[in-house]
């Protein structure tokens, strides 16, 4: 199961000084403002992966909010509920939004004037595509393969500089059958493996689980990973001890194909994968493998990013 790596290499840069390097507080947990340096790399992180893709795949990039409905329809609040945000905004007309305005200019609470609208915070990239790809009708025999992203937002602050409420995710999904989604997360696994060697990161590939809600969910997670369902590639961002999942290969078998009633020429529900890049932990994995400044940072490296 685990893979390359017997042992992991220590960061050169400790968290504290990676953080005062790339982050500019806002005063929310989790939600910064980026250095020039920082934005470069991921940048560059983009072209790199951009390289590998497939001739096929197809590009969409998502705004930071998603349908409501759609989110709700992918089953996102029975695994998540606890990581959702959802776009409020005030309502009930002028009248009840000027008593909203007046009740906080009078130092009174005003949100509780707020309503719930059809937009959530895009949770990860890959959602949106796949009501958009079942709209366009049967899946075609080569399947299809789509390069996605979004910032994302999940409900979990933290000090943590690799765990943010606001970060960016690029993905690859592939639509088709059982065999080539298998095939394609196989491949990809390979494929991150080489690109991670190229960054100098070290790293393990190991099988991995969502954080589910409640306690039905830790079961669905025990089950993710005995089904091998989730792998993630870990970079020792904070310690060697834990170290920080950077990218994920998720098979969702036809979860997918059966929400959205996507289904192959054949009829069967199609199945699908993504292979999930994190663009803000690697960027961050790489000024804590190889310091604050990217000038002393190894040839090689800099080289590959082309930095
Ligand atoms: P973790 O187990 O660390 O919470 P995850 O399983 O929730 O990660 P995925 O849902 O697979 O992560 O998301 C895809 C990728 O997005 C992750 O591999 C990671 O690189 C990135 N990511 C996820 N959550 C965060 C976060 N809070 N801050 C920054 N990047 C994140
Ligand atoms: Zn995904
Ligand atoms: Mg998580």
């Amino acid at each position: 199961m685990t893979h390359v790596l017997p042992g992991l290499a220590k960061p050169a840069a400790s968290p504290e000084a990676v953080f005062d390097a790339v982050f500019r507080p806002t005063g929310v947990d989790g939600v910064y403002g980026r250095s020039g340096a920082y934005e470069s790399v991921v940048e560059a992180l983009a072209v790199m992966i951009s390289r590998e893709r497939d001739a096929m795949a197809e590009v969409v990039r998502f705004p930071p909010v998603a349908s409501r409905a759609l989110i709700e329809k992918a089953g996102y609040l029975k695994s998540f509920p606890h990581l959702l945000g959802c776009v409020c905004a005030l309502g009930g007309g002028n009248q009840r939004i000027a008593s909203a305005v007046a009740r906080f200019e009078a130092g009174e609470t005003w949100t509780d004037g707020l309503e719930p609208s059809d937009l959530v915070l895009t949770p990860a990239a890959c959602y949106p595509i796949y009501p958009m790809a079942a709209a366009r009708g049967p899946v075609p025999r080569d399947g299809l393969i789509f390069d996605v992203a979004s910032d994302c937002f999940r409900r979990e602050p933290s000090r943590d500089i690799d765990r943010l409420q606001s970060f960016r995710m690029r993905e690859y999904v592939r639509i088709g059958t059982l065999e080539q989604t298998t095939t394609f997360r196989e491949e990809w696994r390979e494929r991150a493996a080489a690109l991670a060697d190229r960054l100098g990161i070290s790293y393990r590939i190991e099988a991995a689980s969502d954080p589910f809600f409640g306690r039905v969910g830790a079961m669905v997670g025990r089950y993710q990973v005995e089904q091998q369902l989730k792998y993630e590639l870990v970079v020792p961002v904070r310690s060697t001890e834990t170290p920080t999942a950077c990218m994920s290969f998720n098979y969702h078998r036809d979860h997918f194909g059966q929400t959205f009633d996507m289904r192959g020429e054949d009829g069967a529900f199609a199945h699908t994968t993504c292979v999930a890049f994190g663009m803000d932990r690697l960027a961050v994995a790489l000024f804590a493998t190889h310091g604050t400044e990217i000038a002393k940072w190894p040839a090689a490296v800099r080289s590959a990013l082309n930095l």
